[in-house]
């Protein structure tokens, strides 16, 4: 079965500051679930922008870099891109990077760069939503892990 994944959750050090974001449970579920196979997405550097980059934060609909400027476009061609490759290899559930304007799910930061939580999704999350694909975050890590086990063992 085919899962897309943050690319920063699978270690990749893609984040805005060259870091990655590496979940040590990964290996361990991979291995309970010999059938699944993880599809990395990174919206943000598959939409355009560079590691590393400015932080940017969700304001008004718009996706703005921590000097103010407009990245929206960069997001949007990003969620386009993970929604695409979702669609063409049949995903029904992921597993994505709490709190990103690209891949945060339920809570993101508030457009104040003060780590001010609000509800609302990064712009990928949405569009994977809209496609109705089952989202978890990192924190929902043993949720994850049930579907998983659940529906597809
Ligand atoms: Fe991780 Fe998503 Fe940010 Fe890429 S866009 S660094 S995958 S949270």
């Amino acid at each position: 079965m085919n899962v897309l994944v943050s690319k920063c959750l699978l270690g990749c050090k893609c984040r805005y500051d060259g870091d990655d974001n590496k979940i040590k449970e990964i290996n361990q579920i991979r291995k309970n679930n010999p059938s699944l196979n993880f599809i990395g997405i990174c919206p943000e550097v598959e939409g355009g922008m560079e590691i590393p980059r400015k932080p940017c934060e969700i304001k008004n609909k718009k996706v703005i870099n921590e000097d103010g400027v407009d990245k929206t476009l960069f997001f949007k061609k990003g969620a386009e891109i993970s929604k695409k490759k979702a669609l063409k290899n049949n995903v029904k559930v992921a597993l994505l990077k709490a709190k990103s304007p690209s891949c945060g799910k339920d809570y993101i930061y508030d457009g104040s760069f003060s780590k001010k939580l609000i509800k609302g999704d990064g712009i990928t999350c949405q569009a994977l939503k809209e496609c109705g694909i089952i989202i978890f975050n990192e924190k929902e890590i043993d949720e994850f892990s049930s579907y998983i086990i659940g529906n597809f063992s």
